[in-house]
């Protein structure tokens, strides 16, 4: 019997998998597994594998987590309750336009539960473009390769009189319909999870009006009302769904399942599906395989282990998912999208789904310089945002999102404007939202706008026992502060008047109010002037947002070297970086009760108070540039590369949070880093390759070379067009140039 069984899958699973590794190409390196295997107190990425085109509207992940909580897909499950289509910026965010779908086989059931399937990960492979499981109860193989929009399946049944598909519209009001003689199922659903008791800018759940075309008709249709499932082929209410049953199929037999879906409207869902092509399932994997590895094309290395391009091209994948397209195209291929905003289908691209608090730092930075084109687009969608709801986003999935702080999208918008990505009439349309923002607070939606930007203007901080009680006041503070930099410069650079500008250039120096002159760290500080009495530099919380002073201090982009100084000089901030390093991890949680899995993802590391695993401290390790120690910024970087990051399921060292994490990595193998987004200038450290071809816009070619690079060497010049450099920091402008930057031994 075990014989048999095995037998038995090998056939069909040796249907599903024949084409594997036929397309290859870097596409082949990127594991969507990595950053899979999480538990809720110890984040190793917080990942489902999103199996998606670059920047696509819609991603899909198998499920093995029920529906309506964070975690649709965990490494360690064993069971298998659908294949879903997913918004999924975070689980700490939550979801919307979700539905799924599963194939079964014999007596019709649609629970989840009930259609689970046992699965193993040694018959489940995927890549970003290309998944595949085969799905024991039923002996079911099933392929899903995605387009931006839409997706098909492919089914291979084996010998059975009832093979089934489930479509599940899910359960916060939802529709269904099954028109057998086009062998179609439409269908809404309103699934929107959210968590904890968030409240949301304008909400109001959009539809996800979804359509589904097979190649088998059906020999029976039931649909779900909400209890039971009954014979129909049209229900709406609270639940609803369908089970198809085709003839009895041969063994071996392939179903083959075009889906899409639309926020506009059922007839742009239709449109959608002609996404899918007419060519069949491998001609559509094949695109996929083509357009990833155009993609991640951009940079090519040479030398290195397997190992480190498998994490390279893993990372640079999850750089090219977010913040994702929401915006469909019209019969005339005019792009538009549903306003989230409740002002119905608008004209204009549209993206969403990411937290300017994480992505400012490094993901924005990549995609400005290599993908500036997709950067124009996305800005352009920053502007609908603002002109539908009041407000440019800071965290939106799809709509503003009462999460994190600070005013961030003043260094993504500035970045974007310096690197030539917005025209002139958009530039001064966002600035003014800028501005704005930074003397306003909206009810509904404490992330846009600036919480407590009455004490910031007056007193030049945000105070600990002023408006947000004692809550993140200093990491406000020091993000206000770097957001003024941003604008003044913005604002220079626009011609505004030179009151506005010197206004936000003076109170980019307000991170000096909050830096305590004997601790020489950032403090919070009272509205009567006092310092926090209680101040400890392994505090988590209180003044601080998921970290510590020890953590934020280094949250002056726009002036390292005033924070240098201020710091006591060169020695002293060279040997305040060492202390990161080499302090014990111990901490005060007490702000959280207890441990948080930010803190955990510190102590496990072995990196002292390094805490890679969340985003204020990810530049510090470069901050060695600024006091004559870029060999240590070298030489860490190299040890966070080698052990923060592994090409596995528990490969990422907390929240990867929509491609930051990953970016911080493309960056380093790169060699350098955009401690200053806006600076237009990268500080320095050490290729993780001999070489990496970059293909910049414009047809430029640029070549960097690190010969030695395999052999952890740490470097001691570096030139560029055969010019040796001065200082351990390369202008985006020359890099744009294109030629070769070389890092040499002496
Ligand atoms: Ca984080």
């Amino acid at each position: 019997m075990k014989m048999r069984q095995d037998a038995k899958a090998t056939l069909v699973v040796g249907v599903a998998l024949v084409g594997w590794a036929v397309f290859g190409g870097l596409v082949d390196l990127a594991n969507p597994f990595m950053g899979t295997d999480n538990t809720k107190d110890l984040s190793c990425g917080n990942l489902y594998p999103a199996i998606a085109r670059p920047w696509g509207m819609n991603c899909w992940t198998p499920q093995t987590g029920p529906a309506g909580q964070g975690w649709l897909y965990d490494w360690k499950d064993r069971k298998i309750l659908g294949f879903h289509q997913t918004h999924q910026p975070s689980p700490w965010i939550g979801d919307y336009g979700q539905f799924s779908l599963m194939p079964t086989v014999g007596r019709p059931v649609f629970a989840e539960k009930d259609r689970a399937s046992w699965f193993s990960h040694k018959t489940e492979t995927g890549a970003p473009h290309d998944y595949r499981v085969y799905l024991a109860d039923h002996d079911v193989a099933v392929e899903l390769t995605p387009t931006e929009r839409a997706a098909r399946f492919r089914v291979t049944y084996p010998q059975t009189n009832a093979p089934n598909f489930v479509v599940d519209a899910l359960d916060m009001g939802s529709s269904i319909f099954v028109d057998a003689a086009h062998r179609r199922v439409t269908g809404v659903s309103r699934k929107t999870f959210v968590r904890g008791n968030e409240k949301m800018l304008g909400a109001k759940p959009l539809d996800c009006h979804f359509v589904l075309e097979f190649d088998h008709p059906f020999a029976d249709v039931r649909v779900w009302n909400g209890k039971a499932l009954v014979p129909g082929v049209s229900f709406a209410g609270k639940h609803t769904g369908a089970v198809l049953t085709f003839p009895a199929t041969k063994r071996g037999e392939q179903v083959n399942v075009r889906v899409a879906s639309s926020f506009i409207s059922a007839e742009q869902a239709l449109r959608n599906l002609e996404e899918t092509g007419t060519d069949g399932f491998d001609a559509l994997r094949a695109r996929g395989a083509a357009a990833w590895n155009d993609a991640l094309g951009r940079l090519a290395v040479e030398g290195g282990s397997e190992t480190d391009r498998r994490k390279f091209y893993t990372c640079l994948y999850r750089s090219l998912l977010f913040p994702r397209q929401l915006h469909e195209y019209d019969a005339e291929g005019r792009p538009y999208h549903c306003s989230p905003y409740g002002k119905g289908p608008q004209p204009g691209y549209y993206y969403c789904d990411t937290g300017f608090w994480d992505t400012f730092r490094a993901l924005f930075p990549l995609i400005t310089w290599l993908y500036p084109e997709r950067v124009t687009e996305i800005m352009e969608g920053f502007g609908h945002c603002l002109d539908e709801s009041g407000w440019i986003p800071e965290w939106s999935a799809p709509y503003h999102r009462n999460c994190m702080i600070g005013q961030n999208s003043a260094s993504v918008i500035a970045d974007a404007f310096f690197a030539g990505c917005l025209s002139t009439n958009l530039a001064h349309r966002l600035y003014a939202g800028l501005v704005k923002a930074t003397a306003a607070t909206n009810p509904v939606c404490i992330s846009v706008g600036r919480v407590g930007y009455e004490e910031y203007n007056r007193l030049g901080y945000v105070a600990r026992d002023g408006i947000t009680g004692g809550r993140q006041s200093a990491a406000r503070t020091l993000e206000y502060a770097y957001a003024d930099a941003c604008i003044a410069r913005m604002g220079a650079a626009l011609g505004r008047p030179a009151a506005e500008v010197e206004r936000h250039r003076a109170r980019s120096g307000n991170w000096r109010n909050l830096f305590h002159p004997q601790h020489r760290l950032a403090c919070g500080r009272a509205l009567d002037g006092s310092w926090d009495p209680d101040f400890s530099p392994i505090r988590w919380g209180y003044d601080f947002t998921e970290g510590t002073p020890l953590h934020y201090t280094w949250s002056v982009f726009q002036d390292i070297p005033g924070l240098c100084a201020a710091m006591g000089g060169a020695r002293a901030f060279e040997d305040r970086l060492d202390s990161v390093f080499a302090l014990p991890p111990h901490f005060d949680g007490s702000f959280f009760g207890g441990c948080t899995h930010e803190i955990r993802e510190m102590f496990v590391a072995g990196f002292g108070q390094y805490a890679h695993g969340n985003q204020p401290i990810q530049h510090m390790i470069y901050l060695y540039d600024w006091c004559g120690a870029w060999p240590k910024a070298q030489t860490w970087a190299r040890a966070a590369m080698d052990r923060l990051y592994h090409p596995t399921p528990n490969g990422y060292c907390g929240d990867e949070d929509n491609g930051q994490t990953s970016a911080w990595f493309v960056w380093s193998a790169l060699g350098m880093y955009p401690v200053s987004p806006i600076s237009g200038e990268y500080a320095l450290g050490a290729p993780l390759f001999d070489r990496i071809d970059v293909k910049l816009p414009k047809g430029k070619r640029l070549v960097l070379q690190a010969k030695g690079a395999a052999d952890h060497a740490v470097f001691a010049s570096t030139e560029r067009n055969g010019t040796r450099l001065t200082r351990p920091f390369v202008l985006r402008a020359d890099l744009l140039k294109g030629g070769m930057l070389v890092w040499k031994a002496h």
